[in-house]
């Protein structure tokens, strides 16, 4: 979000030479627009290619820069294929390197011309060859690109190639980089924090003469994210303080002894905790704006059924906004089967609702006669206009993007605003990133929980499983077999899932009664699976990740994740929250291969602890925040370059630096910072 420019910058792409329509479109999906949104496009890794080796050691297997003369160059056509050869030498020996069916490239090189070549050396029939190295033209006036340096390798999309893009970006360094990039921090503070000028560190983070350069850019690329964004929280919580009042929620503690005298269960102690701190925001007139963080299972929907009745208690209305269908069902029953004994009425409402029913209930709220409304983004529909709505809970937060919510959260008085997650993020960084919302944190799980026993084992163990789960299942327990579906390749995914399916009904689980459940099932067929799961009719649910969140079977004992390679380690670990809810003990199966060893840690990750905040650590340090949330997720990722655990000092410095920037009013009173005010104000459109 942070450090691009927003798109009324004059100096749109299409004006830059090399980038036609095409590559503006490329550039445009992967929210690069502007001049200076591009040369804020970094790589997402380097390849150092700045050592020269010399032919005669190169090693077969091996990655390697080498550097010679063009001694001959050959074309040749093999039926329908064509084989580029060009032999290069240096002082110590000649390689030959291959290219097929790209016949253009003959014409690239010419004999007697120096060149560099990067790739890997193969062994085939019994000489060293480089196939289809990177290659460059030497042209002695001109630094080189590609390779013979620390090479940039960037992020890609579509149509976008490597090669092309560092040339373009090498050239938009020369060209624009003095335009479009001003250093907005004066000089002692940059000295105090220590930091590389601005356009230095731009053109460093692309083609950086150095390792020890490339960490002195990003530090300064990093320290400016965490900057505006600090700046930008302040300056946002400082405008809405005191600019909404709210409904105050009155006699907690009564509400509180009626609510808990019908529930089933006791309430833990960090729920009790969380009751009341809810509950002492919700008296007030000021909005609350408050996470409730819990690992998955530890009881927040009870919490937020509290507040709810507290609303309706009190005369007024409350809403609960979750992700998805089963979840709402979900909600609805639970909410009606904890608040109907004490005279409160539930609503449901989802995209399937039929259309005389969704009107009878859009009636009944909007005239203030229905009290409680659980519901999918269908209850942001404009003609729902609440009465009187005092409370706002949004179950699993982070599937939402920010502007969903703004629609039932811009009128005055506003509702208070109680978000969950399951994907808890450390305190510290809580406050950091969400300076306007206060957190509440359960941390115990209702006793008489078992710890999930989870192994990593080989699919080809498959049958040893499935002949454990048919045991298990013989004595009442259920299970899930779990298929990871990820967008672009879902047609493939769900394929697998289905075919999946049929072989274990066929096969090693036949005679047991199983459903499957993905995103495509109809969702009155997958509303009736579900429950006949929830009633324990069917006795293995095969599904996609479309069961990752809320799901509640206390019944269901083991799951089986299959291609676990595949999920994020908080996905992973929100999937296997569906198990271990009752008073037996838990097994779950992770199958995967991982290609890399931050997969492989992952999984070996989730063997070890079953601390959702610990999970949720190790995971934005192994990805970052951007893709923290997980690849269907809505919302700009919070920073490009920084991550907030691994550049906590950063962080840190950062937060403090905005406090005095804004605390002795300098945006305002010095001439010296009107370079970076100038900048924010271009910022603050986005944010
Ligand atoms: P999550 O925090 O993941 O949303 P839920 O609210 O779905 O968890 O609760 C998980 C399960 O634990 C539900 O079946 C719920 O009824 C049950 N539960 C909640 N609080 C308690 C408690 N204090 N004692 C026993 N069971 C509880
Ligand atoms: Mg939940």
């Amino acid at each position: 979000m942070v450090t691009q420019a927003p798109s009324s910058d004059t100096s749109h792409l299409r004006y830059i030479r090399g980038i036609g329509p095409k590559r503006a479109d490329a550039l445009a999906k992967v929210g690069v627009h502007t001049v200076r949104d591009l040369l804020y496009y970094f790589p997402r890794r380097y390849e150092d290619r700045s050592h020269l080796s010399q032919i005669s050691d190169l090693i077969p297997g091996q990655p390697t820069t080498i550097q010679g003369e063009i001694l001959a160059v050959k074309f040749k056509p093999i039926r329908r294929m064509s084989i580029v050869e060009i032999l290069i030498g240096d002082e110590s020996g000649t390689l030959p390197a291959v290219w097929f069916n790209q016949p253009y490239l003959k014409n690239q090189f010419v004999e007697g011309e120096k060149v560099i070549f990067y790739g890997k050396v193969d062994l085939y029939q019994n000489r060293l060859q480089m196939s289809s190295p990177e290659y460059e033209l030497i042209d002695p006036e001109e630094a080189a690109i590609h390779t013979g340096r620390i090479t940039p390798v960037y992020p890609l999309t579509e149509s976008l190639f490597q090669r092309s893009l560092r040339s373009l970006m090498k050239h938009l360094l020369e060209d624009e980089k003095a335009k479009h990039i001003h250093e907005y921090f004066p000089q002692p503070f940059r000295q105090e924090h220590d930091l590389m000028e601005l356009s230095e560190a731009v053109e460093s983070m692309h083609f950086p003469a150095s390792f020890e350069l490339l960490g002195r850019a990003r530090q300064r690329i990093v320290f400016d994210e965490f900057l505006i964004f600090q700046i930008l929280l302040l300056q946002k919580i400082e405008r809405t303080k005191n600019k909404y009042t709210s409904f105050e929620l009155k006699n907690a503690e009564d509400s509180l002894k009626a609510f808990t005298a019908k529930l089933p269960f006791i309430l833990t102690r960090d729920q009790i905790k969380t009751t009341l701190e809810i509950a002492f925001d919700l008296q007030k007139a000021t909005p609350m704006n408050r996470l409730l963080q819990g690992d998955v299972g530890s009881g927040k929907t009870v919490v937020a059924a509290f507040a709810l009745y507290l609303a309706a208690k009190n005369g007024y209305q409350g809403a609960i906004l979750v992700p998805t269908e089963i979840l709402a069902e979900q909600h609805f029953r639970n909410l009606s089967g904890w608040l109907e004994p004490l005279g409160i009425r539930v609503g449901l409402l989802t995209s399937s609702t039929p259309k005389p029913r969704r009107e009878k209930l859009i009636a009944e709220i909007n005239q203030g006669k229905l009290s409680i409304l659980a519901g999918t983004h269908a209850l942001l529909q404009e003609d729902i206009q609440f009465q009187k709505l005092a409370l706002l809970v949004i179950d699993e937060q982070h599937k939402f993007g920010v502007h969903q919510r703004n629609q039932l959260l811009g009128k005055n008085p506003r509702p208070h605003q109680l978000v969950m997650t399951a994907t808890p993020i450390p305190r510290t960084l809580a406050l950091t990133l969400y300076g306007d919302l206060d957190v509440s944190t359960i941390r115990e799980l209702p006793k008489g929980r078992q710890p999930i026993k989870t192994y990593w084992i080989t699919r080809k163990k498959q049958h040893l499983i499935l002949q454990h789960i048919r045991e298990k299942i013989e004595q009442g327990d259920q299970a899930y077999v779990i298929f990871p579906i990820i967008e672009e390749s879902e047609k493939m995914d769900l394929l697998a899932a289905k075919q999946e399916y049929e072989k274990l009904r066929k096969g090693l689980l036949a005679g047991i009664s199983i459903g499957l459940v993905h995103g495509k099932v109809e969702s009155l067929e997958r509303d009736r699976i579900m429950k006949s799961f929830q009633a324990g009719e069917i006795k293995v649910l095969v599904a996609t990740s479309v069961i990752e969140v809320g799901v509640d079977n206390p019944n269901a004992t083991m799951m089986v994740i299959e291609n676990a390679e595949r999920f994020g380690l908080s996905q992973l670990h929100q999937m296997r929250g569906r198990i271990g809810r009752g008073k037996k003990a838990s097994e779950c199966f992770l199958f995967g291969e991982p290609k890399t060893e931050e997969g492989s840690k992952r999984l070996r990750i989730l063997t070890k602890t079953q601390d959702g905040f610990l999970i949720a650590e190790e995971d934005l340090k192994l990805r970052g925040p951007g893709d923290f949330w997980g690849t269907r997720q809505s919302g700009d990722p919070m920073f490009h370059t920084a991550n907030p655990i691994l550049d906590a000092p950063l962080l840190e410095q950062a937060k403090a630096a905005a406090h005095k920037i804004l605390g002795e009013k300098l945006l305002e009173n010095s001439k010296e910072w009107t370079e970076l005010k100038a900048f924010l104000s271009s910022m603050a459109i986005r944010y």
